[in-house]
């Protein structure tokens, strides 16, 4: 792939900025809705995929992408479906590092399941990218079989053990499950933070249909809070990232712990970020059923300037909070996306 004509300024005039007053200056892109797993909590096990003519194209992401940057974006994190997976998607990572080469971009990375970062952790760390976040439940070879019904545990973890030498800083992201991994907290914790690796723990949302009800997997992350403050000293940690994450520092490893939090504690005032999909749909919050399509005015002219006005119409509508709920009276999505096709 070459890299798309547009090479925006290294300033912007005036940020993105939604009808709230929020800067919007991050974007997370789904490159590609498949993925190699079938996790429990995401996807149904039939899933059926969008036909691959939907899907933008490398070379359109790209522009995409570029077109964001153009309009005050700083952050940019590929995510799916599994993002790896995608061919020929280490192209479109060179291509778009050079707005980090610019000084455009602050920082591109990516949000992966381990599996084929064996391959690609020394050409990301070449491209520019600095850290990567895993998404791993489980340490235990069976419940991790059991959670993503296809996933191999010893390729993720010599995935991480990749990233790690290429020098990656990896942060591992976990969905607490009832039932599941809710015990195993601790020690997933105190594995991530003995490798000098932050953990961040989410709480399932009701996102697509997936076979099952979301009560029986929800666990509240003020519960998993409350237990490991038995025998952790949790100290909280100023905000940093403009995220839906809080921080605490657990004294007793000197590592970081995330609760990200949208049933129990949602953080929307201070959201900055939108999504896209592989599609070229724009989703500006995960938690609601909205969406604009970007693909037929980026298609519509070689130039961005139909673009950039789609653009700006579909932040001006970014609604100011997510419309997530789990009790037993809404044991169904809340939202009829799966994570995999808004990307999380
Ligand atoms: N395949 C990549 C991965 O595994 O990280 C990127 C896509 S995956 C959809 C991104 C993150 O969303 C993962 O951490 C996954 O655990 C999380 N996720 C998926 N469905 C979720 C749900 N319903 N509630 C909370 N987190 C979810």
């Amino acid at each position: 792939m070459t890299s798309a004509a547009i090479t925006p300024p290294t300033t912007v005039d005036r940020p993105m900025t939604d009808p709230f007053g929020r800067t919007i200056d991050y974007l997370r892109v789904s490159i590609t809705d498949r993925c190699d797993f079938r996790c429990v909590y995401c996807m149904a096990e039939d899933m059926t995929f969008l036909p691959r003519a939907d899907l933008l194209t490398l070379e359109e992401l790209d522009r995409l992408c570029s077109a964001f940057i153009a309009k005050g974006v700083r952050k940019l994190r590929l995510t799916g479906g599994e993002p790896l997976v995608r061919r020929n998607m280490m192209s479109l990572v060179r291509s778009l590092s050079r707005h980090l080469k610019t000084g455009a971009l602050d920082e591109l990375t990516l949000t992966t399941n381990g599996s084929q970062l064996a391959r690609f952790a020394a050409e990301l760390a070449d491209c520019g990218v600095r850290r990567v976040n895993v998404s791993l439940d489980t340490l235990d070879p069976d419940e991790f079989r059991r959670i993503t019904r296809w996933g191999d545990l010893e390729r993720v973890l010599a995935g991480i053990d990749a990233a790690r030498t290429a020098g990656l800083a990896v942060k591992i992201n976990s969905v607490v499950l009832k039932g599941s991994n809710e015990d195993e907290i601790p020690s997933l914790m105190r594995w991530a933070h003995g490798l000098g690796m932050g953990l961040t723990l989410i709480e399932v949302m009701p996102l697509g249909e997936i076979g099952e009800g979301r009560i029986d997997q929800y666990v509240p992350l003020s519960l998993i809070r409350a237990r490991l403050s038995a025998n952790y000293t949790l100290t909280d940690l100023p905000d940093s990232t403009g995220g839906p994450a809080r921080y605490v520092r657990v004294e007793e490893t000197g590592g970081r712990l995330g609760f990200i939090t949208p049933l129990t504690h949602n953080f929307c005032e201070s959201c900055n970020r939108v999504r896209i999909t592989c599609t070229g749909t724009i989703h500006t919050c995960l938690g609601h059923e909205d969406a604009s399509d970007l693909r037929r005015p980026l298609r519509a002219s070689p130039d961005d300037a139909l673009l950039s006005a789609a653009i700006d119409q579909a932040i001006g509508s970014k609604p100011k909070g997510h419309d997530f709920i789990i009790d037993r009276r809404h044991n169904r999505p809340s939202v009829s996306r799966h994570m995999s096709v808004t990307g999380g």
